[in-house]
């Protein structure tokens, strides 16, 4: 997916490695951005989306602004 900025305090700094949402984030993904009016005026897209792929980060945030975004549950 190309290496973006992590926000999170584990990863800020250099930039990090994010991928595609997997079937079981994209729910929980709908229920952090949804935090955000921007996203809730749109219609949910989960490709708009990808996870951080640093060990123990779990950050979901929009492609095109890593700004938006939040952490998964600790299950995920
Ligand atoms: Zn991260």
């Amino acid at each position: 997916m190309g290496d973006v900025r992590c926000p999170n305090p584990t990863c800020r700094g250099p930039l990090r490695r994010f991928r595609d949402l997997t079937e079981e984030e994209v729910e929980a993904t709908r229920a952090v951005v949804e935090e955000y009016p921007s996203e809730r005026a749109e219609k949910f897209r989960p490709q708009a989306y990808h996870r951080c792929t640093t060990p123990g980060c779990r950050r979901v945030q929009r492609k095109d602004n890593w700004r938006v975004g939040g952490n998964l549950p600790e299950d995920l």
